[in-house]
């Protein structure tokens, strides 16, 4: 029997797509050497096993990678010297940071040193200035995959009430700045802990967007009928992971939902890729 629930936005099915497309590109251009480098300093497990997968996923599609692994005692001095390696080296196109780096180390410093081409997470103060400006640069892994999800679900954006949930520069922000872009043209509401009566705030939105790491705060009455609902969050509890977005009640409202796992955050690894991509084709690899 057909339900009237909202259609699910599967991010595997989005992140393979992007993914395969990828690697026909790389193919086509007879498989050049693109190269991922990444620096991981300490030995925390989760970031351990993100760069882990960084790795294999981008070998998975034809890219090449390095790793470059410090201990956490290194030194400020020691994690700027291994950066510097990594930017000055003509073969390495684009450069992963895994943050967050050890309490003792500036991370602002070391983000400082890698220049927008090569600043595959889209993180540095460069590429955030060249986000706002509209100036090309990467974009963080995090928003462009939530763009790529709703670009793959054909939602509508122009002339569309948008609500961001969430100001955070590495997520929330930078995407009510693509969403207010020339081109995606949607009206956009970013709003936060501060913003009064926020469920009706919510409710004005045809693309609803919560990254505030609340969860499942976001009810079916945040939600307009038939919105594009997209969950960011992410919340380990007892009975595992979840979103910021109450699913079961929300996908019989909305007209599109992300699942939380399997939405927005497997995206991640492949926007990484699509980044370091373009970083090659800015630093002159004809692809
Ligand atoms: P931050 O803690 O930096 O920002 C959270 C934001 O949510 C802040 O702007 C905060 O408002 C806002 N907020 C907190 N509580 C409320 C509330 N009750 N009502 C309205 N707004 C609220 O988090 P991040 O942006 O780094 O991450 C957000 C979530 O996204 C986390 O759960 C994180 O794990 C997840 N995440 C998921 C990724 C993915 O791939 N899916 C990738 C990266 C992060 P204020 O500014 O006023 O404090």
């Amino acid at each position: 029997m057909a339900t009237e629930d909202g259609i699910i936005m599967d991010g595997k099915v989005v992140r393979d797509a992007l993914l395969a497309g990828l690697r026909d590109q790389i193919m086509a251009a007879g498989t050049p050497a693109i190269t991922l480098a990444t620096v991981l300093v300490g030995d925390d497990g989760p970031s351990r096993k993100y760069v882990g997968s960084k790795h294999k996923q981008a070998q998975s599609i034809g890219m090449k990678s390095v790793g470059v692994d410090l201990p956490a005692t290194a030194t400020q001095a020691e994690v700027e010297s291994a950066v510097k390696n990594l930017v000055d080296d003509v073969a390495v196109h684009g450069i992963l940071v895994q943050i967050p780096l050890p309490a003792n180390l500036n991370e602002e410093s070391v983000l400082d040193l890698l220049p927008a081409a090569k600043d595959v997470d889209g993180l540095t103060t460069a590429s955030l200035g060249r986000l706002v400006r509209g100036i090309d640069g990467h974009i963080g892994c995090t928003p462009l995959g939530v763009m790529r999800l709703l670009e793959f679900y054909g939602i509508t954006t122009s002339g569309k009430r948008a609500v961001v949930v969430g100001r955070s520069t590495l997520v929330g922000y930078p995407l009510s700045i693509l969403l207010a872009r020339k081109g995606i043209d949607c009206t956009v509401t970013l709003a936060h802990s501060r913003t009064p009566n926020l469920a009706a705030v919510c409710r004005e939105a045809d693309i609803l967007i919560s990254a505030t790491g609340m969860a499942r705060s976001i009810t079916s009455e945040f939600v307009k009928p038939g919105a594009c609902v997209v969950d960011v969050g992410i919340s380990r509890t007892e009975s595992g992971i979840v979103g910021d977005v109450d699913f079961e009640a929300v996908k019989k409202v909305a007209g599109f939902v992300t699942p939380m796992p399997g939405g927005t955050g497997v995206m991640t690894v492949a926007c990484l890729l699509e980044n370091t991509l373009s970083a090659a084709r800015m630093q002159g690899v004809a692809i």
